[in-house]
């Protein structure tokens, strides 16, 4: 098994092959992949040397310390944190080959069809359908996905559609990687109570995917969607971030900068948000390593339950303490952002912004739910639908 001080010898080596202040940003990130310097835990050709993942801070402190580019995880998140971990543990070796090279270097954008108007939360009732072709066997794919991020920025998509109508909603569930660039595929900007439009609705109609795009085995989508819910969960609640990296940065600087706005009260509670925003990023180091071990567990819902808790509350401190300066918003104007930028803002984007942390990636509610069940045990929610026909179901 390789250890740090093999690693610490790689990326010296990258870096003396391909020193960053004279290559080309791109092959930069393209010869890291290729010397398996990008995730270390991936396995050897995909990006990866098969070590321990807790050693990628090894080469990563190397590679910052000698001022190379990093592939922006921020802008490429869902790819990163939701498509890659599927298609490593569900695709097949011609997937993993074609998709997490131009993943992982940002050449490619993913976005996630998973989401639809009247299946968000109960994301198993979805009804966009899949049929397959009898000739070509393609999948003839109709349906509309909504509040997806990065559509219109994306050139791969991980789509749920519904293949068997006669089951059970979480049976006959296929899960497939969709090009978005093919016809059929019709995005649709649309507007957030920030203004920008980082998110779209998605219409799907007669798109032919074929069936080497099909990720797992027919009919078990839901078992694969697992995979890439619990990672999404880590991805959103769990980035590194350094101390005072996050939300409570700007208004602890705020405060120090600005004497005449403290009260006693305000004080008393920056405090204690200092220290949750602390223990949350503490806990999320520790996450972050037991996800060494393995695929990422409940704990993963709890994370991201802390986090969106947390970002609206400071957020919503921090216009308190900015007064009628919290309120001023810095541009109205319709953009579609490729990454959402919370401390490069105002405190009012950062106020309007923290609201969606407790919808996006599942809702706050549903999240107690799984908590509730998978980590304290109590008593799972009545499910009636559970052996009716999706077609049956009454919607
Ligand atoms: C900023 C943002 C980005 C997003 N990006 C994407 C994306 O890229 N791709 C994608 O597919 N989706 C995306 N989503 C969609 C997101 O995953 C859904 O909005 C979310 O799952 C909630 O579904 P819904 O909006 O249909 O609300 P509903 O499911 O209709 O929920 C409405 C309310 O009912 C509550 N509720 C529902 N069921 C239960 C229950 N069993 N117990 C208790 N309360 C319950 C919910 O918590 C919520 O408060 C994004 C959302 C946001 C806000």
């Amino acid at each position: 098994m390789i250890d740090a001080g093999e690693l610490r010898t790689r990326t010296r080596a990258l870096l003396e092959a391909h020193p960053p202040a004279t290559t080309d940003r791109a092959d930069f990130l393209k010869a890291r992949f290729d010397a398996g310097l990008a995730w270390v835990h991936y396995p050897e050709g995909l990006g990866g040397l098969g070590a321990p993942r807790s050693l990628q801070a090894v080469v990563d402190a190397e590679l910052e310390a000698a001022g190379a580019p990093d592939n922006d995880p921020r802008r490429i998140g869902i790819g990163l944190g939701m498509a890659a971990p599927t298609v490593l543990g569900f695709g097949t070796e011609e997937q993993k080959q074609r998709f997490l090279r131009p993943l992982w270097t940002g050449e490619e954008v993913w976005c996630q069809l998973f989401s639809e108007p009247g299946a968000g939360s109960d994301l198993a009732a979805l009804g966009t359908r899949a049929v397959r072709d009898a000739e070509s066997g393609d999948w003839v794919v109709n349906g509309q996905k909504v509040w997806t991020s990065s559509a219109h920025t994306a050139r791969w998509a991980i789509l749920i559609a519904r293949t068997d109508p006669d089951l059970p909603k979480h049976r006959g569930i296929t899960y497939f990687v969709c090009d978005m660039t093919d016809p059929g595929v019709e995005v649709r900007p649309l507007r957030q109570i920030t203004g920008e439009a980082e998110f779209n609705e998605v219409f799907l109609t007669d798109v032919r995917v074929p069936d080497a795009h099909r990720l797992g085995e027919v009919g078990e989508g839901w078992k694969v969607a697992q995979t890439t819910l619990m990672n999404e969960r880590v991805s959103i609640g769990g980035m590194r971030i350094p101390r005072e990296g996050g939300m409570i940065g700007p208004v602890a600087k705020a405060w120090r900068d600005r004497p005449e706005l403290r009260t006693h009260d305000l004080h008393q509670r920056l405090l204690k948000l200092w220290v949750d925003a602390e223990v949350a990023r503490l806990t999320g180091e520790r996450l972050r390593q037991q996800l060494v071990a393995g695929q990422p567990g409940p704990e993963g819902s709890g994370m991201k339950l802390g986090f969106a808790r947390l970002n609206q509350e400071i957020s919503g401190l921090e216009v308190e303490l900015l007064g009628e300066e919290g309120l001023l918003y810095d541009d109205w104007t319709m953009r579609r952002p490729e990454l959402v930028d919370f401390v490069g803002r105002e405190a009012g984007y950062r106020y309007l912004r923290s609201k969606g942390n407790s919808i996006e990636g599942g809702t706050s509610e549903v999240l107690l739910n799984i908590v509730a069940e998978r980590v304290l045990g109590l008593p799972a929610e009545p499910r009636t639908d559970k052996d009716v026909a999706w077609k049956d179901l009454a919607r």
